[in-house]
C-alpha cells in the first residue's frame, strides 16, 4: 500500500468486526474464560456465559448494557458439551465464534500411579468437550458462513508439566494436536481454528500453589510477573476478528510473559 492510499482506519473496521457476533465462551464464570467474555463484550459481540454454576458476571455485563446469555453444564460429563452449545446456539440465534476454554486438573497425580477412573476424568474435561464442542458448534458455524474455533491450551502441553500433572499435561498437548487437524478439516467451511497457549496465568487455577513458590515462578518469567487473566484476552479477540486474523489458521499464541519460546 503507498503513503497515498493509506488512511486511518474508522470505526467499523479493525476488531469492530466483532460487533454483533455470536460467541459462546466455554468455562467463563471466572479466570481467563471470564476476562475474554468481558472482553468480547468490550466490543460489541452477544457472549454466551458457561460454567457449572451460574456467576454474577452475568448480571454485571447486563446492567452494564451488554448482550449476555448463561448456560450451565458439566463438561466432565459425556454428552454435556453438545448440549450447552446447543443451548447457546438457541440464546443467542446461532453462532460465530466458539471458545474452548474450560478446564482445569481436578486431581493430582504421579505418572505411574495410574488409574482409570482419574485419567478418564481429567482427559474427560480437558480433552473430550474440544472434540465434542467442536463437532456440535461445525454446521452452525456453517450456516452462519464460516466463523471461529478458539482452543485455550497449556504451556504445558509445550513442554510437559510439573510434577503430578502428566494426564492434564498429555491432554493439552492433544488440544494443540486437535487445532491444526481441526484447522485443515474446517477451512473448506471457511472456519478458523486457532489455540491460545497461557503460561502461568494468576487465577484459581493455581488456588493451592503456596504463594512461595509462585513468587519463585515469577522469577523465572523474563517479563518479571505471572499472567493475569486479562493478558490473554487479545489473542482471544484477535484470533476472532476475520479483520484481524482472517488468514490465520492452525497456529498456536503463547501469551507467557516470555518463560516459554517456542
Ligand atoms: P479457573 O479460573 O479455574 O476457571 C476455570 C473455568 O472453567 C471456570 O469458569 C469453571 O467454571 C470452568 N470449569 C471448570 N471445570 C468445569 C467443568 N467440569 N464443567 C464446566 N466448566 C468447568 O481457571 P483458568 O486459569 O481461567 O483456566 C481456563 C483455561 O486455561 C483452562 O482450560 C486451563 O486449563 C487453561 N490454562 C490455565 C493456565 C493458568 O495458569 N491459569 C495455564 C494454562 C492453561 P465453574 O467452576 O462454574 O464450573
Amino acid at each position: 500500500m503507498s503513503i497515498v492510499e493509506f488512511s486511518i482506519r474508522q470505526k467499523g473496521q479493525g476488531m469492530h468486526d466483532l460487533a454483533g457476533k455470536r460467541v459462546l465462551v466455554t468455562g467463563s464464570t471466572a479466570g481467563i474464560g471470564a476476562a475474554v467474555a468481558e472482553g468480547f463484550v468490550r466490543w460489541g459481540a452477544q457472549v454466551c456465559l458457561h460454567g457449572r454454576v451460574a456467576s454474577p458476571l452475568t448480571d454485571r455485563i447486563r446492567a452494564a448494557g451488554g448482550t449476555v446469555h448463561f448456560v450451565a453444564g458439566d463438561l466432565s460429563v459425556p454428552d454435556a458439551a453438545a448440549a450447552v452449545v446447543a443451548a447457546a446456539v438457541r440464546a443467542m440465534g446461532g453462532l460465530d465464534v466458539l471458545v474452548n476454554n474450560a478446564g482445569g486438573i481436578p486431581v493430582r497425580a504421579g505418572c505411574t500411579d495410574h488409574d482409570d477412573a482419574r485419567f478418564d476424568g481429567i482427559i474427560g474435561l480437558n480433552l473430550r468437550p474440544v472434540f465434542a464442542a467442536t463437532a456440535a458448534a461445525h454446521p452452525h458455524l456453517k450456516a452462519a458462513g464460516g466463523g471461529a474455533i478458539i482452543n485455550t491450551g497449556s504451556v504445558s502441553g509445550r513442554t510437559g508439566g510439573p510434577g503430578g500433572s502428566a494426564i492434564y499435561a498429555a491432554a493439552k498437548a492433544a488440544v494443540h494436536s486437535f487445532t491444526r487437524t481441526a484447522a485443515r478439516e474446517l477451512a473448506p467451511d471457511g472456519i478458523r481454528v486457532n489455540c491460545v497457549v497461557p503460561g502461568v496465568i494468576d487465577t484459581a487455577f493455581h488456588v493451592s500453589t503456596p504463594p512461595e513458590m509462585k513468587e519463585a515462578v515469577s522469577r523465572t518469567v523474563p517479563l518479571g510477573r505471572l499472567g493475569r487473566a486479562e493478558d490473554c484476552v487479545g489473542a482471544f479477540l484477535f484470533l476472532a476478528s476475520p479483520e484481524m486474523s482472517g488468514y490465520v489458521t492452525g497456529q498456536l499464541i503463547d501469551v507467557n510473559g516470555g518463560i516459554h519460546m517456542a
